[in-house]
């Protein structure tokens, strides 16, 4: 911030906006700001929040320039937050401006909760004594301060007894601060006694939280073997040392068992923050993390935004998820902008995963991360025995999707009152609905996606815009009644399935469409882990994290789903979930077993899972990247070109690529249509850039957004720099 005049002083503030720079503002007369603080600025006709920003004011004549409205009475964002989004704008070639937008998430929060009036006992007594006073007195004999309704409410009285009390001096009227969010973490109420591979890696932990340097440690085990117990003690250690520690999980709302599991070891629960919080807690947990009461935060890919000002560690549990992928606005990965934060802030970063993504194996193999491995599951809990049920040796009953074989297992299962899980991940009924006279499929009218048929609802869904109609009775093609027939199977066709061979246990689907959100599937979940279900049916929800101790089957009806489309990443995935899923099964030491059907048991991934041989998986899936140069060995980004009409977008895209410029180490290709060439009634093309690993790949990106043709009409244009898939 500069003064530009001896009279006039100016402070760029970065606004919540595509803004590609922060805008000048005046700064008037008597009012405080530095580079971090809250404001409240004009633009255009209303007025924002926005950040002070660092470095200089434009160079326009400082009189010309709109006076910043107000300062907010809160914390500074600091130097390492606000360097994070200048690096997560130039690494995502995102405005800067969106990406601030991600901080000022809680607005409600830029001012100070207001103090409540409290009352405390004074020395003064009242005139005369009756019944409800004395119990009122009795209450607030404690000599804590009580809010009047609080304290009308624990007596048992009506607000007026209290306030004629009052009138007679017999409290003395005092200020209660807000209430902290949760209590502060106490990091010796319990600890595990570790065995000597974790407390191995448990000390290399600790030492680094000591050294309070930047350092990447990759915790490599399988389900179970206690990475969450290792990483407590890194918790604790960096808490001990007066720091702040935010906990990433993909799936934050539905793992409550996390908080208990943390609550056990610290005596109270981390602070949470994900989407699913109530609007007044999240602008509670923003201020308390912003002034520092809250210590632990547990949360989604969103908490990295959180105005930590003294965050010391960060660990990203199950670092391989996807879910930890924005691809909104700005697109990035939570995972790689949490090793960017360690590596500004200067504090470590831990990653954990029972299944690593190949690209932080590939970090700890060249020695970017360190990598601990913990090989075995804690105590006698033993890993479940895997299988495959070959489809085309053991084939369903006619229009049924479960093996003999898997169905055999089952009714074993269900002899010894244990639990079994078939995995699906897919939604809905059916993936088809067709007409069996005229062959009419039911298509999405906004998307190239074919509609999804949800009996529960009486609806055919599109799975990526929403839309939704009622299921006809009759063919819109050929006006056919009753020959619409569903194909494939979907979570809900499946649990018709069971329940026609099994019409005596209890059933359950789980499915992230379930009437009753989060709420109802919480209690789903903790109504499964205490038994209240024989058979679970759910979609890739139920692979994450949970812990149902008389789960001894998995039968995961069909394993070759994620590996038909031609993405390079399709193995690591149906690898990574695949693993998960199964590793559902015997956490608590009784005997059980993973059945994987399939029409492929030789492929690499299925041998993989059912030998336990990572180590061979990942060195192919290594080679293979490395051969094609694909990350992390060379880098790739995709410029994704939207339009109302098909001819506008792929148009722009092919002039886009036009003005690709030859290079050495980037090239440039496509235009294709994009992997969901219609979505929500924009068409889209797709140019994939392959760049060396040295290469500049943003600032190649850059030139060549400037030099192709200028945006017109509905043409929009997105850059997602480290694709999903590719
Ligand atoms: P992961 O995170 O690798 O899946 P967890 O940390 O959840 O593994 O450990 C699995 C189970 O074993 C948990 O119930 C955990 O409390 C228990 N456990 C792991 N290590 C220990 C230990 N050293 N002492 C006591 N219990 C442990
Ligand atoms: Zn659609």
């Amino acid at each position: 911030m500069t003064a530009d005049s001896p009279r006039t002083r100016a402070a760029p503030v970065l606004v919540p906006m595509p803004a590609e720079r922060a805008y000048s503002y005046a700064v008037p007369d008597g009012m405080q700001v530095v580079p971090g603080s809250i404001v409240r600025v004009p633009l255009g006709p209303r007025e924002v929040a926005g950040i002070v920003w660092d470095g200089p004011v434009e160079a326009v004549d400082p009189k010309k320039l709109r006076p910043i409205a107000h300062v907010f009475d809160c914390p500074p964002v600091n130097d390492e937050m606000r360097r994070l989004v200048d690096w997560i704008a130039h690494y995502t070639l995102s405005p800067p401006g969106m990406v601030a937008r991600m901080i000022l998430r809680a607005p409600e929060a830029f001012d100070p909760e207001p103090w409540t009036e409290g009352l405390k006992r004074s020395d003064g007594e009242p005139d005369r004594m009756t019944a409800a006073r004395a119990r009122v007195l009795e209450m607030a004999n404690d000599g804590i301060a009580w809010t009047r309704s609080g304290l009308a409410h624990a007596a048992g009285v009506s607000s007026t007894v209290i306030d004629g009390l009052r009138a007679q001096g017999v409290f003395e009227t005092v200020m209660i601060p807000p209430r902290p969010v949760v209590a502060p973490p106490d990091t010796s109420y319990t600890s595990a006694e570790l065995t000597n591979d974790q407390e191995a890696t448990a000390a290399s932990l600790r030492a680094q939280v000591e050294a309070d340097k930047f350092a990447v440690t990759l915790i490599d085990g399988v389900t179970g073997s206690g990475k969450t117990e290792v990483y407590f003690e890194a918790v604790a250690a960096a808490l001990d040392k007066g720091k702040q520690v935010l906990i990433l999980l993909p799936e934050i709302a539905l793992t409550q068992a996390f908080l208990e599991r943390f609550q056990n070891r610290f005596g109270t629960k981390p602070a949470e923050w994900h989407s699913d919080l109530p609007p007044r807690m999240r602008e509670r947990v923003w201020r308390q993390v912003a002034e520092g009461g809250v210590r632990v935060v547990a949360g989604a890919r969103s908490a990295l935004f959180l105005p930590f000002n003294n965050l010391g560690l960060i660990v990203v549990d199950e670092e391989h998820d996807p879910a930890y992928k924005q691809e909104d606005r700005v697109f990035y990965n939570a995972r790689d902008m949490a090793v960017v934060r360690g590596h500004i802030g200067g504090f470590p970063v831990v990653l954990a995963s029972a299944t690593p993504s190949v690209e932080s194996r590939v970090n700890a193999e060249q020695g970017k991360y360190a990598r601990s491995v913990l090989s075995a599951r804690f105590a006698e809990a033993a890993l479940p025995q895997l299988a495959t049920v070959d489809m085309r040796r053991s084939p369903p009953a006619r229009g049924g999707f479960l093996s003999p074989v898997l169905l055999g297992k089952m009714r074993e299962t269900l002899g010894r009152q244990e639990q079994s899980l078939l995995f699906l991940n897919r939604r809905g009924y059916a993936p088809l609905t067709l007409c069996r006279v005229c062959g009419h499929r039911f298509g999405c009218p906004v998307c190239s996606a074919w509609l999804v048929e949800h009996r529960f609802r009486g609806q055919l869904v599109c799975h990526h815009c929403g839309h939704n109609e009622k299921r006809p009775e009759a063919c819109p093609e050929c006006g056919t009644f009753d020959h619409l027939v569903a194909c494939g199977p979907g979570v809900e066709r499946i649990a018709e399935e069971v329940v026609s061979h099994f019409p005596d246990a209890r059933t359950i689907v789980l499915s992230s469409d379930m009437l009753g959100g989060v709420k109802r599937l919480r209690l789903e979940l903790e109504a499964i882990a205490n038994g209240e279900a024989d058979i679970v049916i759910g979609t890739q929800l139920v692979a994450k994290g949970h812990n149902f101790p008389n789960m001894t089957l998995v039968g995961v009806v069909d394993a070759d789903l994620g590996l038909a489309n031609g993405d390079p990443r399709a193995a690591e995935r149906t690898y990574q979930l695949l693993s998960q899923v199964t590793g559902r099964a015997g956490r608590t030491g009784k005997k059980s077993l993973g059945l994987l059907q399939t029409f492929q048991p030789d492929h690499p991934v299925m041998r993989a899972i059912v030998s336990g041989d990572s180590e061979a998986f990942y060195d192919r899936e290594i080679a293979e990247r490395e051969r094609s140069a694909l990350p992390p060995y060379g880098r790739l980004a995709g410029i994704i070109v939207s339009a109302a009409t098909r001819p506008e977008a792929e148009s722009h895209a092919r002039g886009l690529r036009r003005a690709a410029q030859v290079a050495q180490d980037v090239h440039v290709l496509g235009p294709a249509e994009a992997p969901l060439a219609l979505i929500g009634g924009r068409h889209r093309f797709r140019l994939l850039v392959q760049a060396d690993r040295k290469a500049d790949i943003q600032g190649y990106i850059r030139a060549l957004l400037a030099a192709g043709p200028k945006l017109r009409g509905s043409v929009r244009v997105q850059v997602d720099i480290d694709p999903q898939s590719f």
